[in-house]
């Protein structure tokens, strides 16, 4: 791996809005990442059939990310 330019990588615990919780290798700041589906509570996986409501779900997500976006790369014109 070429140094400097990949994220560092540490444990963060998902929860899932089932109750499951897992552990897993991430590069995101948060120490906990909330999920509203797992392959525990998936209907893939489970076999049930379930509704499972997703809408707005990715325009959420992208707003948020570029909140995030915005925040560190204003934190980053300022640390030069
Ligand atoms: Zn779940």
């Amino acid at each position: 791996m070429k140094a400097g330019i990949h994220p560092e990588m540490h444990t963060v615990i998902i929860k899932c809005s089932c109750g499951a919780e897992l552990e897993t290798l991430s590069a995101a700041e948060e120490q906990v990442l909330h999920v509203d589906i797992c392959s525990k509570c998936h209907p893939f996986f489970t076999g049930e059939e379930k509704f499972v409501d997703t809408a707005g779900r990715v325009e959420l997500f992208q707003r948020k990310y570029k909140k995030f976006m915005e925040a560190q790369q204003q934190s980053e014109s300022k640390g030069e």
